[in-house]
């Protein structure tokens, strides 16, 4: 299904106040309308006497961002760019993405949600909260979002690494929709974030006068299932074909989510498939880089939750994908979570980690100790060519660890993939120093490194693509063969120069998108029957992206 996008904001025809069409963030150009529009719009007065350009705009804000001296000023900044004129905050966002980037996004995005209370001002998407129950079918068909087509979805309870954000977690589903629009082109006024307010588990957060929330205990089990249950019947209904993006539920509520609503609607998780798809590009790319076959080599994860267990699972795709048999695929990859090393009939803690524990038969000498053994002592064992943070734990890839890595391999692949910085399981500076520049690393968050390239390996070099790639074939489900095809995508756009960058800098993440989205309109035509559009994926593609550019036609209205 090819559609060619238009800008669905509604415009007000003849505003009897004119104050509406600048408050409508889609809609304003603040100091940037022209005179003529001016005078047929009824502005004069309303804005100060300066008639500025869109890059004129850009070279004031991008200063004035500067001069904040935190990133969570400047997050706020950008936040309330965001909510008086759109246009501008994706026009900058394009201009400076390398720059700003951490600021909506991770990094700081992390602590916008600890103290989204403190900078809530203007509505952005839906809070849907546990005492609407039995209404939000009415709610959805009342509230003026047409032609919704991707909605990300949260609710708070598990917030990057940070544990449970209960309604501040709304931060993560406008950070990540601002990308869809930013990397993948996808109008604004056709996105939607959402917070499923079903309370918070977080003392802090309930005992805070200033919390936005519900300020009740979690709703949990069947109570809880049959609101979400309630929730996705009513989107269905109201935007029927729209592509709902899971993130940040806690790790059982995400596996059962997922494969509860994976088949019913176009629908996918990005913690465990979307950090799935970027693992397994950044694998592909460091194994090319280190020059080494991954299927003669060992895998460990730490922390096996749900993004570790979704990577295993595509690991284990990939391998098979080469000709291993699954068992000989499955032994290729350790698992240490918080018991240490998971071992069959022992230790396995969720139903996703039996893919990867070991025969009870295999570990016995190794539990001679009596317990199963931790990280180091894997390492020392299984000598992996990989090691994979997923766990939150901060520091957890310690000297030590780093350098039994680097004992055994010219180049280990080491990527602490835990967000924030503040819950990542190394600093890449660490790890470059500890294997003596050896270390082929990626991180979750930003991250400087000695001199070496360091990348940071995560969804968004995915997601914006997948969403992307469905909307454009018309994709009924999100398939896992369109991640794995996402991922190796990724991983083509490596540049073979001298670097270790694993993915192309963040300057090119439209190119990637488009790239990614490629894969997944080719899997959808592959294995769900999409027709491509007579000339072809990458024109529609293409046809598709929505520019952060001032509306000219303001004047013709009628
Ligand atoms: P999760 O809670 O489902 O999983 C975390 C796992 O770590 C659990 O299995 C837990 O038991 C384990 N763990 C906790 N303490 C441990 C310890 N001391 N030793 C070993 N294991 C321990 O959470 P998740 O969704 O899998 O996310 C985990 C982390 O991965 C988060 O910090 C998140 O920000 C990060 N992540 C990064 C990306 C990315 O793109 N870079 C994407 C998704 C998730």
């Amino acid at each position: 299904m090819d559609q060619t996008p238009m800008h669905e904001a509604s415009l007000t025809k003849n505003p009897a106040d004119p104050r509406a069409i600048l408050s409508d963030p889609l809609l304003n150009k603040g100091t940037a309308f022209t005179q003529a529009e001016r005078d047929r719009l009824g502005l004069h007065g309303l804005l100060p006497s300066h008639v500025s350009t869109i890059s004129g705009q850009i070279d004031r804000r991008i200063a004035v961002l500067r001069a904040f001296s935190t990133p969570f000023e400047k997050y706020a900044f950008l936040r309330d760019l965001q909510d008086t004129n759109e246009t501008l905050f994706y026009a900058l966002l394009a201009q400076h993405r390398a720059e700003l980037l951490p600021l909506v996004y991770t990094p700081t995005v992390g602590e916008a949600c600890v103290r989204f209370s403190e900078i809530y001002r203007r509505p952005r998407g839906l809070f849907l909260s546990y005492p609407l129950k039995g209404r939000l079918r009415q709610i959805l068909a009342d509230l003026p979002f047409e032609d919704v087509e991707v909605i990300c979805v949260t609710d708070g309870e598990r917030i990057l690494g940070l544990g449970d954000q209960g309604a501040g977690g709304m931060g993560i589903p406008i950070g990540k929709l601002s990308l869809y629009t930013d990397c993948a082109g996808i109008d604004p006024a056709r996105t939607l974030p959402i917070l499923l307010d079903t309370g918070t588990d977080n003392q802090a957060r309930l005992e805070n006068p200033l919390y936005v929330g519900w300020r009740n205990r979690r709703v949990r089990g069947a109570d809880y299932d049959a609101f979400i249950e309630e929730f996705v019947e009513a989107v269905q209904e109201r935007w029927p074909g729209a592509l709902l993006q899971w993130e940040d539920f806690a790790g059982p509520n995400a596996v059962a989510l997922l494969s509860r609503y994976r088949d019913r609607l176009p629908s996918f998780n990005d913690d465990i498939q979307g950090t799935a798809a970027t693992a397994l590009a950044a694998i592909l790319s460091a194994e090319r880089l280190a020059g080494i076959n991954l299927s003669q080599h060992k895998i460990l994860l730490f922390g096996a939750g749900a993004a570790g267990c979704g990577i295993a699972s595509l690991l284990v795709g990939e391998l098979e994908a080469r000709g291993l048999s699954h068992d000989a695929a499955r032994g290729c990859i350790y698992g240490v979570d918080r018991d240490g090393l998971i071992i069959e009939g022992v230790n396995v803690a969720i139903p996703g980690q039996a893919l990867i524990a070991r025969p009870e038969a295999e570990a016995a000498e190794w539990l001679a100790s009596g317990k199963a053994p931790g990280l180091i002592e894997t390492i020392e064992r299984a000598q992996p060519a990989v090691l994979i943070g997923t766990s939150g734990q901060f520091g957890a890839f310690d000297e030590p660890v780093v350098r039994a890595m680097a004992q055994h391999h010219e180049r280990p692949i080491i990527l602490p993939l835990s967000n924030p910085g503040t819950r990542s399981e190394a600093t890449a500076g660490d790890v470059q120093a500890w294997s003596d520049g050896r270390a082929i690393i990626g991180t979750g968050s930003p991250s400087e490194g000695g001199d070496g390239a360091v990348t940071q390996v995560n969804n968004v070099y995915i997601f914006p693509g997948i969403g992307l790639g469905a909307l454009v074939s018309g994709a009924t489900r999100i398939t896992e063969a369109m991640f794995a095809e996402a991922a190796k995508a990724l991983a083509s756009l490596r540049s073979e120069g001298g670097s270790d960058a694993l993915f192309p800098p963040s300057e090119q993440l439209a190119d990637v998108a488009n790239t990614v989205a490629l894969s997944v309109c080719k899997v959808a035509e592959r294995d769900l029957g999409a027709t491509p559009p007579a000339d072809g994926w990458e024109n529609a593609i293409a046809r598709r992206r929505w520019v952060p550019a001032y509306r000219d036609d303001l004047l013709s209205v009628e």
